[in-house]
């Protein structure tokens, strides 16, 4: 908890969903349900170090919710986790899923360990201990609960998942949908790795082809031009500064715990990536001006600030000093309410969390669906498709008389990858939400800001999940 915090992350969700649920006609009851979180998995396990030593591991799964099922969420590791944090960011889950209707009620779990202070056997023995606990009590299963990345996992901790899993359940058919985020070759999806940072793009692009919210901003439409900071070099913001960029943003900043650094001309990700990954740190990138103290990028001025990495790093202390017209929320609860109250009353778009950074979650509702179904995406129809293309563009180009040139050709033919299938998926869902909050908001000018907005829009589907499943006697 930050110093500044009279309240916990989770009562400050709390808020935030109050503030909001004024908007809406539920009753008082079934908004209290909706607030709840339902299961609270908290968990002590012993681990046998590389040294000898045995240690305690305190580790959570919370499931908020159960209006749909499996629950859903990511599990982290990190030093921070307490039941508290892990509450509010499966409740979070909940939110997120119901506006982007990805049908899942919303789950988090964590562990709380250093993972860069552990070696990878140490990591391996956690990580399925973990599972299987988990497997014991029943908190995970393609119909029950999936978990998936989070802060400080990726990959290969959901490796370790499945496998832990399928070797637990002998003969489940559908064993590889119990988690998400997995590598391709483990029944991983392609798209997912890039989908948070992708879906980050996606919805901030669709607000800044807003013309109303631009000019209220002033700022011009589009994200040609942009300048961009981004805190936190990890999968989400790594990514979502790669599609700035390629888009004709400029990232101006990049901050990490070790500082951050500045160039007015832009930076390439990948090259502030590998020059870390060299030196250790991002500090002393060639052409760029060093920030010893890493939130100090916070208060630069740039169009769009993405903070991308832990919550509560914009609060009443530092955000009277933030200059960036728009902030958009890679990370789960970036901004306390203190900060929220303070962009609002100075006219500064806050892109709220719970939808903006839903790219992740709704790429593992792609994974687990694929993992459901046993087949990969595009296998049936790229051949049929692309045959079909041919046979078109054969007919088009004899009927005028007329050839379309190589690189034509190559586009028209092309048949839809897995991975073609998985980014217009997720550019479809993040801009259809990101109109239906904006919808919202602009149908009552009395909601103060874009979270409010979104908290209503998922209040009112998770409302509605709610009343139709009736109460169970
Ligand atoms: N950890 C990510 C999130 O907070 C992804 C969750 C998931 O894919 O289930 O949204």
């Amino acid at each position: 908890m930050s110093e500044h915090k009279p309240y916990s992350f989770f009562q400050s969700v709390e808020r935030s969903f109050d503030k909001a649920a004024k908007f809406t006609n539920w009753e008082k009851g079934l908004l209290e349900q909706i607030k709840a979180c339902n299961s609270i998995y908290s968990m002590r396990f012993p681990v046998k170090m590389d040294d000898g030593r045995i240690e305690v591991i305190e580790a959570y799964r919370v499931q908020h919710s159960q209006h749909k099922s499996p629950c859903k969420g990511g599990i982290r590791f990190s030093e921070e986790v307490n039941q508290d944090e892990v509450m509010a960011l499966a409740s979070l889950m909940t939110y997120k899923c119901a506006i982007v209707n990805v049908p899942f009620g919303g789950g988090k779990g964590g562990i709380k360990i250093n993972p860069r202070s552990h070696s990878t056997y140490e990591l391996e023995k956690i990580t399925r201990r973990y599972t299987a606990e988990l497997v014991k009590k029943n908190f995970i299963g393609p119909g029950i609960d999936v978990p998936a990345p989070d802060y400080g996992t990726g990959e290969r901790e959901m490796a370790w998942i499945v496998d832990t899993y399928a070797s637990l359940k002998p003969g489940e058919i559908d064993a590889a949908g119990c988690v998400t985020g997995k590598p391709v070759t483990q029944g991983g999806v392609r798209g997912r790795k890039e989908a948070t940072g992708l879906g980050v793009f996606f919805g901030i692009r669709e607000v800044c082809n807003m013309p109303d919210v631009m000019q209220k901003l002033g700022l011009t439409v589009g994200v040609v031009g942009k300048t961009v900071v981004v805190q936190g070099l990890g999968n989400v913001g790594y990514h979502s500064a790669k599609f700035f960029r390629e888009a004709g943003s400029k990232v101006v900043a990049i901050a990490e715990y070790e500082g951050a650094i500045f160039n007015a001309a832009g930076l390439n990700e990948e090259e502030v990536f590998q020059h870390r990954k060299k030196t250790g740190s991002i500090l002393n990138f060639p052409g760029a001006t060093n920030l010893a103290k890493s939130t100090d990028a916070l208060e630069l001025e740039c169009d769009i600030l993405i903070p991308a990495a832990l919550e509560n790093v914009i609060n009443g202390e530092n955000a009277p000093r933030v200059k960036a017209k728009i902030i958009g929320e890679a990370a789960n609860g970036p901004l306390t309410p203190e900060a929220d109250e303070i962009f609002s009353a100075k006219g500064i778009l806050v892109v709220p969390d719970m939808y903006l950074n839903a790219g992740g979650v709704t790429v593992s509702y792609f994974e687990w669906l694929k993992n459901l179904s046993h087949v990969r995406y595009g296998r049936m129809e790229k051949r049929f498709t692309e045959n079909m293309n041919n046979h078109i563009l054969g007919q088009i180009e004899e009927l005028t008389g007329k050839k379309v040139t190589d690189s034509e050709r190559t586009f028209i033919l092309h048949g839809p990858e897995e991975v073609d299938l998985v980014h217009s998926g997720l550019e479809e869902t993040m801009i259809t939400a990101t109109r239906e909050i904006m919808e919202i908001w602009k149908n009552n000018p009395d909601i103060p800001d874009m979270r409010t907005a979104a908290y209503v829009c998922a209040i009112n589907k998770v409302g509605t999940s709610y009343a139709e499943l009736g109460i169970f006697p």
